[in-house]
Parts: C-alpha cells; structure tokens; sequence
C-alpha cells in the first residue's frame, strides 16, 4: 500500500483510545485513526461511568488525553455510526474499523414491579451523576429529593460506587467535576437508608476491597452488617482461604459487623443472601420484596422461598452493564457481545474481512481499565498481522478528504473543539473553587467546542 493505512476505530472509551494508541505505536505499518464517537467529547466509561469522586481511576483521562495529540490520531466527536453514517460508508473511506463502543445499557433483573417510577437502572443513575447529556435530569431531580430509603440491587463495584454516592454527604463530593444541579439535588436528598442486596454471599461479592473500605469511612453514614453472615459456610470460607481478594473483602465486612452503629444520620444496610423477587407500590416504588437465598452446591444462589419485605421509595438496579447491537454488524444477543477470535469480527465463526473489537463489546462488562488496554493492544496486533499477510481486502477507497467532506455537513468536533470544551469545564469548576465542572448539555457542549 502506498499510503497510509487508515483505520476507523468506533468508541473512545479505554479500549478505543488504547487501540489508537497500539496502531500509531508500532512501527510496521504507517497508520492514520480516526477515533469516532456519538458523544462532542470523549473517553466513555471513564468520564460517564467511574465515580467522579474516585479521582485517581478518573486521571486515566488525561492519560488517554494525550493519545489524542500523538501523530496519525484523529477525534470525531458527536458523530454517531448507525444514524449519522454507516459502517458500510466508512468501510468506503477506512481499510479497517474497529468496534470498541462498550456496554452502555443495563441488565435486566426480570421482575414485576421492576419497571415502576423510582426503580431505576445503575447506568441511568451513574449517567445522571456523572452529567451525560442524555440523561433523565427531571426524573432524578423529582426523585432523589423525595425518596427516604433506597436499594441497591448488586454488590459489584458499581453498587458501591452507587451506595457510596447516595451516602456522602455533599461536602464529601465537592471536589468533584458533578454538575451543578447534581450537587443541589443530592443535597436535597430525604435518604436515610441504603439497603444493598447481595443474592449470594459476602465471599461471593464482586466488589474490589479498596472501593468497598470506602462506605465503611463516610463522615454521615454508618455501615451496618449482621455479625451471622459473616459466618462463612464451607463452601465460602474455602473460597476466602484460597483467594486474597475474597479474605480481604470478607474481612472488611467483618470488622464492620462488630460496630456499634454511631447515630449517623444515614445507615448502609449490607443484606446478602437477599435477592429481590418483586417491586410493590402505587405512583412509584414502595417496597421491596426479598427473598432469602442459600448457596447451591456450584456455589450459585438458590431461593429458600422465606421472603421479608423492605420498604423503600428508590430502587437502583446495579445488575451489570450490556452491550447492544450495531445495524450491520453480527452480534450474540445471548452474550450481548460482537462475536470474535483474537479480536477479529466473525459472522457464523467466519471472519469479517476488515472488522475488528476489542473492549466491553467483545469480552463483556468485566475487568478495569488496565484490563481493556491488553484487550486492544491484542485486537491491534490482529490487525496488523492480517495486513503483513494482505489478507485486508484491496478495495478502492474514497480518500481521506472525501471523507472530511462526507461529514462535513454534520456538526462533528474534533480535537481542537475538544480541547476548547476541556477549557470551558475548568473554567467552569474554577468559578465554584472547584477544579473542573462538567458540562451536560450537548448543547452547551457544542457551543464551547467553538471556543
Ligand atoms: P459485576 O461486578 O458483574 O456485579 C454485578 C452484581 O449484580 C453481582 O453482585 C451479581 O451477583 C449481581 N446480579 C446479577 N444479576 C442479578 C440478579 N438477577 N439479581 C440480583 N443480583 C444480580 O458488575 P458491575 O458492578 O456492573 O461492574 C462492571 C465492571 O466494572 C466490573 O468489572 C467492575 O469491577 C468494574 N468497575 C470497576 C470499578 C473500580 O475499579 N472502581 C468501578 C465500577 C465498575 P452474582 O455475582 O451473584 O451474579
């Protein structure tokens, strides 16, 4: 090839951005990225799904910040594949693309009640917080203010992001980038109880220990464990034997479970061999009907058909994250995931000439960020083999100006109207004593990417 190669890579998440960065890194092959996503600004998961207040997770950013000034490294911001152009079209301008746009939806927990006002899904709530301009700010601004106990359904890392969120105090937030009227609403929260379910055990929890220490040091909110659960059964207490992470989240909760509760003006509730079997209310969530678990002999959870109830007028389902299809594209609707062998797309376990993935939409929602930094480089190194083999199809392509003048028209952003946003988000934070203050408008979005 006399030119370039040139590469569409379509999110830019971790995975996305760590996969412009495996393409321009190595040295076999020229290659120019362009890193497209349907948002004005970019990062994903990283500025819309880590907690604002866990600010050694978020500098990730300006890790990821700096690929963008690397040669060969392009930004197309609001641009969405799908609807404002299609993977066919850009199979016209790119010799490859890659699919790392995540997994931005929630899953279901698949019981009655699940769909009433106030049950909520954890990526609306996390988008919400996190100032995502899609987000329902009228539905967390009614109810958030007028809720007096919330569940959390999940004991992953997520739910304790939640948990954590729901039980700070606004101060405890401040050095935050959440918006404006994120800090007035919580704020303004009636929460006194947080119940979190777990429908296994405490040794079965998927939270990491650093992020579960957190709830058990908050200035307003005491944490609250039944000293019996943290009597481990065979099966659990071989599991804390044989793996550090598992004893060490065990032995935070047991600590905890020896506390007097101090008179805090909040209560975290952890329940495990709880799961929620339905959602009762009128206008909105009421209660919560739990029903008592116990491990089955491969360790999962099975209902003992006790239930109790739990009264509670905010419900965050925090189940997992899952991945959605892309028109054109194949896709496991079983796994929620793009099928692939070492990062190449496979339609029926044939590979799709070109297409690549890497990320949340290949491997599922699991693992950090450090995590879908392999995943990509391995996509990476998938790629460039195929095209020292020249096994990428040689068709025509439009050049890269025919595809600037395809988009054109589209209101896109690219690196400078990024930057130009970043500025306006630190001047904004700068004028609350805070040290960025995320926009959540796309609107507001846009007009700062003109400077
Ligand atoms: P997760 O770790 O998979 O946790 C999901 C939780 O939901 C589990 O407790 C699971 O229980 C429970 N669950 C699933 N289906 C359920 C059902 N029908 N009823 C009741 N409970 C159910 O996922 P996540 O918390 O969404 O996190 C996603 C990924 O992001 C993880 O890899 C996580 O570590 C990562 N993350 C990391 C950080 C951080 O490092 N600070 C922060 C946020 C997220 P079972 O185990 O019984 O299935």
């Amino acid at each position: 090839m006399s030119r370039a190669l040139r590469v569409a890579v379509i999110g830019s998440g971790p995975s996305g951005m760590y996969a412009a960065d495996a393409l321009v890194g190595q040295t076999d092959v020229p290659v120019t990225v362009d890193v497209i996503d349907k948002l004005p600004v970019p990062f994903g998961l990283v500025r819309y799904g880590v907690a604002p207040d866990h600010h050694s997770i978020r500098s990730v950013r300006d890790t990821l910040d700096k690929i963008l000034d690397k040669p060969g490294v392009r930004f197309i911001g609001d641009l969405e594949v799908g609807s404002d152009i299609s993977v066919a079209e850009l199979h016209q301008y790119f010799d490859a693309v890659i699919f790392t746009y995540g997994a931005s939806r929630d899953r279901r927990l698949g019981i009655p009640g699940e769909d009433l006002a106030g049950s909520v899904a954890a990526t609306d709530f996390v988008a919400w917080y996190c100032g995502h301009p899609e987000a329902d700010r009228a539905e967390f601004e009614s109810l958030v203010p007028s809720a007096t106990a919330a569940v959390v359904v999940g004991v992953g890392n997520v739910a304790v992001d939640v948990t954590r969120v729901l039980g700070k105090t606004v101060a405890e937030l401040n050095d935050t980038d959440m918006p404006q009227h994120v800090f007035d609403t919580l704020d303004k929260s009636g929460i006194t109880d947080i119940y979190v379910l777990g429908r296994r055990g405490p040794a079965q929890a998927t939270f990491t220990t650093k992020e579960l220490k957190e709830l058990g040091e908050l200035a307003d909110a005491d944490v609250i464990i039944d000293p019996a659960v943290m009597e481990l059964d065979a099966f659990s207490a071989e599991q804390a034997a044989s793996d550090k992470a598992t004893a060490r989240n065990v032995e935070v909760m047991r600590e905890w479970s020896t506390r007097t509760p101090s008179g805090k003006r909040r209560r975290i509730h952890m329940h495990f061999f709880a799961r929620p079997v339905e959602l009762t209310g009128d206008d909105r969530v009421r209660q919560v009907v739990v029903e008592r678990t116990a491990l089955d002999a491969t360790g999962g959870a099975s209902g003992t058909g006790e239930l109790y109830t739990v009264d509670a007028d905010f419900v965050v389902r925090s189940v997992g994250y899952r991945g959605t299809a892309l028109d054109e594209v194949p896709f496991d609707s079983g796994k929620n995931v793009i099928p692939s062998a070492d990062g190449r797309v496979q339609r029926d376990g044939v590979t799709v000439p070109s297409e690549y993935v890497a990320g949340w939409i290949k491997r599922g929602p699991t693992g950090i960020i450090g995590t879908n930094k392999k995943c990509a480089v391995g996509t990476v190194a998938s790629l460039i083999e195929d095209v020292s083999a020249n096994l990428l199809p040689a068709a025509p392509r439009g050049t890269i100006e025919e595809f600037d003048a395809r988009i054109a028209d589209l209101e896109t952003v690219d690196t400078a109207g990024w930057r130009s946003i970043d500025r306006a988000e630190r001047a904004l934070g700068e004028s609350a004593g805070r040290a960025r203050t995320s926009l959540h408008t796309e609107a507001g979005m846009l007009a700062a990417s003109k400077g």
